[in-house]
């Protein structure tokens, strides 16, 4: 390939971003716009629509093969741009699904209307995952009116699932295996670390979904005639929660710790050198204290140690006031963050094994698995995980600090096992912007610097020499 001025090439792509930078603002808005909520059925076509929207950016950028492909369920976008000969193949993956809104009456603005409040676009999908889309975007475009080229081979893969357990994507991928072949797999779903400082996540936690339901009589039974001599739903689904843990925050299963790689030394030191500051992280919280597992710094039991939440329960009567049944049947949703080599279906059937044995008499309890992925480390000293430390420092002027998060992205590990290719983690989400929450937001100064960074890494992985990718 041909070489290149890094200093002009860059001095054009600043002058290209200076002239459309209002104009990208627009466009990112115009993204934010759509609901692309995968887990609800009547966002389906919001999410089509979505994914419609980037296949005509890309096309309209001068990327080639654009296709939003269909999947069983949200589609794919895919995109390529192949003519960087002998340099390497990157793909890239980034999801332009989002999570639902409630409880949306606690938002400043309406999630679906982006805000520009001082240097924050405030709107679901801001910084997970649809503005990291678009920073990708942008920067190919910057690329490719400049220089009418990119330095490597690129392949982008846009998925519309990932917020419901990535569903469909592991059988498109391996369906897709020439196609998306590549070098290196870039994920940009991840974020900075507290104090916005730049980070590159060398692991995530997985994830084992499941639901219990918790079923007796057909309808509600009145309190007063039954109660005392049936089974209440609810009381034994108490039960079975109150058994999956002890006061101290262990998680009681049966063999749930067992493929648990214990952190290393090494490990423990990089948690404890992050600059983490306590005391403000508590405030925000606006909690009395922290709490989790004994002999564990709250960064590790983040990042580094596996956990099981409660993320919702239901059952019975709900309404104001008060009303004597005994309910017909009473549910919880239950999830686990995994850690390496916890394998979640493994984990799922220690569980269910658990419910089964703790399951109180008199009502009948059944378990059911709604997904799941596996954790993942990613190597520290890749040359491409190298190239994004250098690139991140060079834009944002501070080195980056390598964090093990505790967030998942269950295609992650199938990049991994069908692709072969090592996965590296560079996102630019403010550590503070309310992903998954109300008030989501997109540090404005973290995006313009980002779409910066990964022209800088594209050009710092086309420098590396020819057997280093
Ligand atoms: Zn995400």
């Amino acid at each position: 390939m041909t070489t290149t001025n890094p200093a002009a090439v860059d001095q054009a792509i600043e002058t290209w971003l200076g002239e459309h930078a209002d104009e990208r603002i627009e466009s990112l808005k115009d993204l934010l716009r759509i609901p692309s909520i995968s887990a609800l059925p009547a966002h389906a076509a919001d999410c089509r629509r979505c994914a419609e929207w980037i296949a005509d950016d890309l096309r309209q950028i001068g990327l080639e093969h654009v296709e939003v492909s269909e999947t069983g369920g949200h589609p794919v976008v895919y995109a390529d741009w192949l003519h960087a000969t002998d340099a390497p193949t990157v793909l890239v993956y980034c999801h332009y699904d989002v999570q639902p809104t409630d409880p949306v009456e606690l938002w400043d603005s309406p999630p679906f209307e982006p805000a520009v409040v001082g240097d924050r676009m405030l709107a679901r999908g801001a910084s997970d995952d649809k503005g990291q889309i678009h920073m990708h975007l942008r920067a190919a475009e910057a690329l490719l009116r400049t220089r009418a080229a990119l330095p490597i081979n690129v392949k982008f893969v846009f998925e519309g699932e990932e917020e419901s357990s990535s569903v469909h994507l592991e059988t498109w991928l391996d369906a897709n295996r020439e196609r998306v072949a590549a070098d290196v797999a870039v994920i940009s779903d991840t974020g900075f670390f507290e104090g916005n400082v730049p980070a590159i996540t060398l692991g995530l936690r997985g994830m084992m979904y499941a639901q219990i339901d918790v079923v007796g009589t057909e309808v509600d039974l009145h309190s007063g005639g039954y109660g005392g001599v049936v089974q209440n739903p609810a009381n034994a689904l108490a039960t079975i929660i109150a058994s999956l843990k002890d006061a101290d925050g262990r998680i009681a299963i049966d063999g749930f710790y067992d493929e648990v790689v214990p952190l290393s030394a090494e490990e423990r030191a990089h948690f404890a050198e992050l600059p983490f500051d306590e005391a403000g992280y508590l405030d925000r919280l606006g909690l009395p204290e922290l709490f989790g597992e004994p002999g564990y710094s709250t960064l590790e039991r983040r990042g580094g140690r596996p956990t099981l939440d409660v993320n919702g329960l239901w059952g019975g009567f709900e309404g104001e006031g008060s009303k004597t049944i005994i309910p017909a049947h009473a549910h919880a949703k239950v999830s686990c963050r995994l850690v390496p080599d916890q394998e979640p279906e493994r984990i799922f059937e220690l569980f269910e094994a658990h419910v089964r044995r703790v399951a109180p008499r008199g009502v009948r309890t059944t378990v059911q698995y709604l997904g799941g992925g596996s954790p993942i480390r990613t190597p520290h000293d890749h040359p491409v995980t190298l190239a994004a430390a250098r690139a991140l420092e060079a834009t944002f002027g501070r080195a980056p600090v390598f964090v093990r998060e505790g967030g998942s992205i269950p295609v992650c590990s199938c990049f991994e096992d069908i692709l072969g290719a090592p996965v590296v983690l560079v996102g630019f989400a403010p550590s503070d912007g309310h992903a998954h929450a109300p008030n989501e937001w997109m540090d404005l100064g973290n995006f313009e610097t980002g779409i910066r960074t990964i022209v800088r890494l594209w050009d710092e992985i086309a420098a590396l020499p020819a057997d280093a990718e």
